[in-house]
């Protein structure tokens, strides 16, 4: 019994370790040169060496293993991966270029992502009293924030989204194996690939496809996430402390929830006992999924209304019928994608925020976000002010925020804080 449980053990061990985690190469990693010093940066932990700082750029595959030198004595300063055909051409994984990237380094970095999820993992577990509340949906790799470059992973119950960030990570990881990982480790039956830029296609890696949306909690309240078609993963994972703030806020206001997606903001208010909310969103589908989470958490369905409408024609005709809500909550979708759209973005931003201002009753609470990451807290506070000036009204900042714990991200890298979220009371 004792020698089949340690063969067991064994293979299982074997299995990740044979598997490698990251996809096996034979050759030798591919040398890449500083064309100038960032050495300061990089060893500081910025995990992105863009082409145009490498001397040159060598063919060989995407996701191959490289070293990098710097640009003075040829010494190496860091190891990672290479991606020639993306302008972030090397993701750094070591700035100890001593430390071998294998199967052993790639299971100390997944199970050092685990342990920021503790949390997570007991509310998974024994449910009840503790920091996350009942909380079964969350990230588990946060790509570079966990040490992970590409590599993105959110747990739904018992099933699991996997997501690689373009071509390197691709070729780097080896998703079947850091699935089966995953699917032993957190005893999930199901993990399905997204694949970037392919729409909705995708491929199950464990278990197979999930034929409807997959039920989880979040601080104990129901939701559903379309694992193959949804947007991001499926769900707003990253909005889930900012959901709880509205949640207290919410008591018997009427509240008005736009760019409602599948009703996250709209059920926390639900939640928090409004009197009444109501959801806005273009797409149809995301608001009969947002009418269906409703009813899921026990509410009356009296006390929602769900709208599939353009928010800024819904902002614009309300205010025209000087209607008003007490908590008026905007989490568009991100208007800058790059930095030559930030212009347009910034007066966008306003726009949305001068409309959100007309609609928000006097001592009203306005929420306000924005996942773009090139627009940073400061030019964001100025769009707020600037819109809510126009809309002739004066705001005070209750709270400023960002991501959940489960978002880490690398000190070095602002990129990767883009989530924004400013709670403001109107006068
Ligand atoms: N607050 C949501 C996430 C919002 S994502 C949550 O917590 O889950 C942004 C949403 O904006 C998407 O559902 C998208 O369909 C919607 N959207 C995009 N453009 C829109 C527009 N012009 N008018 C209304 N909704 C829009």
């Amino acid at each position: 019994m004792f020698s089949l449980t340690l063969i067991l053990l064994l293979s299982r061990d074997m299995r990740y370790l044979a598997r490698m985690l990251l996809h096996e190469k034979t050759s030798s990693p591919v040398v890449l040169r500083l064309g100038r010093d960032l050495v300061r940066s990089i060893k500081r932990g910025d995990p992105w060496v863009y082409a145009d700082a490498l001397r040159d750029l060598p063919k060989a595959p995407a996701g191959s293993p490289a070293v990098l030198l710097d640009n003075r004595k040829g010494q190496a300063v860091a190891s990672g991966f290479y991606d020639p055909g993306c302008p972030v051409a090397l993701r750094i994984c070591e700035t100890d270029p001593a430390v071998k990237l294998d199967a052993r380094w790639a299971e100390r970095r997944l199970r050092c992502a685990l342990s920021l999820r503790t949390p997570f993992l007991r509310a998974r577990e024994v449910g009840g009293d503790h920091p996350v509340g009942m909380t079964t949906g969350f990230r588990l790799f946060n790509g570079e924030g966990d040490g992970l470059p590409g590599l993105v992973a959110d747990v739904y119950a018992d099933s699991a989204v996997v997501k690689l960030d373009g071509r390197g990570p691709t070729g780097f990881w080896d998703m079947a194996a850091i699935s089966a990982w995953m699917a032993d480790e957190l005893r999930l039956n199901c993990v399905y690939e997204r694949v970037k830029d392919r729409g909705s296609v995708g491929r199950s890696l464990v278990g197979k496809t999930p034929s409807e949306p997959v039920e989880f909690l979040e601080h104990g309240l129901r939701f559903t996430a379309d694992l193959v078609s949804g947007q991001k993963t499926g769900f707003f994972l990253d909005q889930r402390d900012n959901r709880q703030q509205i949640r207290a806020w919410s008591r018997e206001a009427r509240v008005l929830n736009v760019f409602s997606y599948t009703g996250g903001f709209s059920v926390a208010a639900g939640a928090g006992g409004a009197a009444h909310v109501t959801s806005v969103d273009v797409a149809p589908a995301a608001i009969e999924a947002a009418n269906d989470h409703w009813l899921r958490n026990g509410f009356v369905d009296t006390r929602h209304t769900g709208v599939a409408a353009d928010a800024f024609d819904f902002l614009g005709q309300s205010s025209q019928q000087r209607q008003h809500w007490d908590l008026v909550v905007l989490d568009p979708p991100s208007f800058a994608p790059n930095r030559e759209s930030v212009p347009s973005a910034v007066s966008a931003y306003q726009n949305l925020c001068e409309g959100g201002a007309r609609v928000t009753a006097r001592q009203g609470l306005l929420a306000l976000a924005s996942c773009s990451s090139h627009i940073d807290l400061p030019t964001f506070l100025q769009c707020c002010e600037e819109g809510i000036s126009k809309a002739r009204r004066r705001g005070t900042v209750v709270t400023v925020a960002g991501q959940p714990i489960d978002h880490p991200t690398p000190l070095a890298l602002p990129e990767f804080r883009y989530l924004k979220f400013v709670l403001l009371r109107l006068d």
